[in-house]
């Protein structure tokens, strides 16, 4: 494992943090994540939005020797954190950035200030790596270390899959192969993050992952059943919350302009946001809503990055968004300052199907892709179970609390029946099929269903084979989503979806104990009758 000669550091690196940045102190594991590269080892770090990413490479790039190349995927945030940066320092060209909106004479300069050993951090778009003459003159150059910002982008499995993401390590071994990486992103599920690791070729990284609970965060999911109830409950929501402002997030253009109008009409300054507008007046927009001329900005999923505004009180999900790690993204948008956030979703099985709908013409490994993420979240809006729960599971964090205290489900506790007889029935069933089978295929055999897959696999010959007809679908799933809660069985992260079973489930077997679960029918009847 190659280690750079000159990083076995003496620094002090807390008079190091003070000098460059003025911080007094390390924020959660900061500290951990800059050693950790200081010593030369590839290192990943995972924090939630907000937790001091950047430090983790600006601070070893301002100390080693050479400068820091850091790929970053949106253009228009670069120029933010390279100013940020500059101000910190009061040097201009300690930091620059090399992509596509920069003229021939702008790339001179920076190219001269890096030869003349000035620059200790450069911002890169994936696309400035794939250039030949870049390549040639970064493989000259002296870097210290390679930082991979947003490197979800990497993942099919994350919200903003990025093509070019996926060759970096090729370019970086052109470049240096011998210095260390620095990846890091603020969701990261553990399926994302084998991909991560995977792809950008990490050497045995030290994997530093921070909590991603909200504490100050409420979750909430309310059926749709009636356009018209939905849009009176949303009205009297933020009527009641007087004057706090809040993100109303919709699934298309159209309905963000219809639902603005209707808040409008009920005295709430709101006003719509989406991609289809021009951009000056996206701009005015969204400078209304940070300035509090408006209260509430109604918007598709365009609205948000790096959108800094640390007092939005509420959250409100129209529709279904289409992926757990996107519902968390976004509702991570309210109560940055660490006061109160709600987060409301209004869910309906039409909303499903219309996600559904809008990846028809995707090729075939993206809507499997796509089907899966979209399951995952219709069982976080389904179920009776803690949100918080289900949301830090889903990032691979175990939440061992019995009631958050801050979700709808902790809050009106559902009544539980015991499942035990059944949990040993699904475990059964899953170590009977080798561990090679999809939820619904186990459902399948446990219902006793003839399917022309059970017949092929001559699966109805098991013992296992409808021990379970006396319960239904739903009963099964439910109880399923609980045992992958409590880690009694997982999901394979290479082939996903397929139903492993874990130690503690093993345990569970071999002594089987008392396993209420929570049973809900609330969204059965969740089907909105509008008419988009
Ligand atoms: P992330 O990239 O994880 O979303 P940032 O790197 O943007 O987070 O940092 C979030 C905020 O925390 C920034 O305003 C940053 O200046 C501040 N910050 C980071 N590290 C420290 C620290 N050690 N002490 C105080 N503030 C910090
Ligand atoms: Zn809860």
């Amino acid at each position: 494992k190659p280690k750079d000669s000159n990083a076995a550091h003496t620094f002090d690196i807390h008079a190091a943090i003070q000098e460059h940045f003025g911080f007094s102190q390390f924020k959660g594991r900061q500290i951990e994540a800059i050693n950790s590269l200081l010593n030369g080892n590839d290192t990943f770090v995972i924090m939630p939005t907000g937790g001091g990413k950047s430090l983790c490479y600006q601070l070893p790039a301002m100390i080693l020797e050479g400068c820091a190349i850091v790929v970053s995927p949106l253009i228009a945030l670069m120029k933010n954190q390279v100013d940020l940066v500059r101000g910190y320092s009061e040097k201009d060209n300690v930091a620059h950035f090399l992509n596509s909106s920069l003229n021939k004479a702008q790339i001179r300069e920076v190219k001269e200030d890096l030869l003349a050993g000035k620059t200790k951090l450069l911002y890169v778009a994936p696309e400035t790596l794939t250039k030949q003459e870049n390549l040639d003159f970064f493989s000259d150059l002296k870097i210290s270390f390679f930082a991979v910002d947003e490197a979800h982008c990497i993942s099919e499995w994350g919200h903003d899959f990025r093509p070019e993401y996926r060759r970096l390590r090729e370019m970086m071994e052109i470049i240096n192969p011998d210095i260390p990486m620095i990846a890091l992103t603020a969701t990261a599920t553990p399926k994302v993050q084998s991909d991560i690791v995977k792809n950008l070729g990490l050497r045995e990284p030290e994997i530093l992952v921070s909590s991603f609970n909200r504490t100050n965060l409420y979750y909430e999911i309310q059926p749709k059943i009636k356009k018209e109830q939905t849009v009176k409950s949303i009205v009297r929501f933020i009527t009641q919350s007087k004057g706090k402002s809040g993100i109303i997030y919709t699934l298309n253009r159209k309905t963000t302009e219809e639902l603005a109008e209707l808040l409008v009409a009920n005295n709430i300054k709101a006003v719509a946001y989406h991609a289809g507008l021009d951009a000056k007046l996206r701009a005015d927009r969204q400078d209304q809503f940070l300035n509090e001329d408006v209260q509430v900005i109604v918007a598709t999923i365009a609205f948000g990055m790096g959108i800094d505004k640390p007092d939005i009180r509420f959250v409100i999900h129209f529709n279904i968004p289409k992926s757990i790690e996107n519902y968390y993204q976004e509702t991570g948008r309210a109560g940055r300052d660490g006061l109160e956030g709600k987060c409301i979703l209004y869910y309906s099985h039409k909303d499903v199907a219309k996600l559904e709908h809008l990846m028809r013409d995707k090729p075939l490994s993206e809507r499997e892709v796509g089907a899966q993420l979209i399951n995952e979240t219709v069982a976080y809006a389904e179920s009776a179970v803690c949100r918080r729960k289900i949301l830090l599971h889903y990032f691979g964090e175990v939440w061992d609390t019995a009631n958050c205290g801050n979700c709808d489900n902790c809050l009106n506790t559902k009544e539980k029946v015991e499942a035990k007889e059944e949990a040993v029935k699904v475990m059964k069933a899953v170590t009977a099929l080798d561990e090679r089978f999809p939820a619904e295929y186990v459902i399948n055999v446990l219902t006793g269903k003839l399917t022309p897959q059970i017949t092929m696999f001559r699966h109805e010959s098991l013992p296992v084979f409808g021990t379970g007809k006396d319960r239904d679908e739903h009963f099964w799933n439910s109880l399923i989503r609980q045992l992958l809660l409590e880690n009694f069985i997982r999901k394979d992260i290479e082939e996903y979806g397929l139903l492993k079973m874990a130690p503690d489930g093993e345990k569970f077997l071999k002594k089987p104990a008392s396993f209420p679960i929570v049973l809900n029918n609330l969204f059965e009847d969740a089907n909105e009758d509008d008419d988009e």
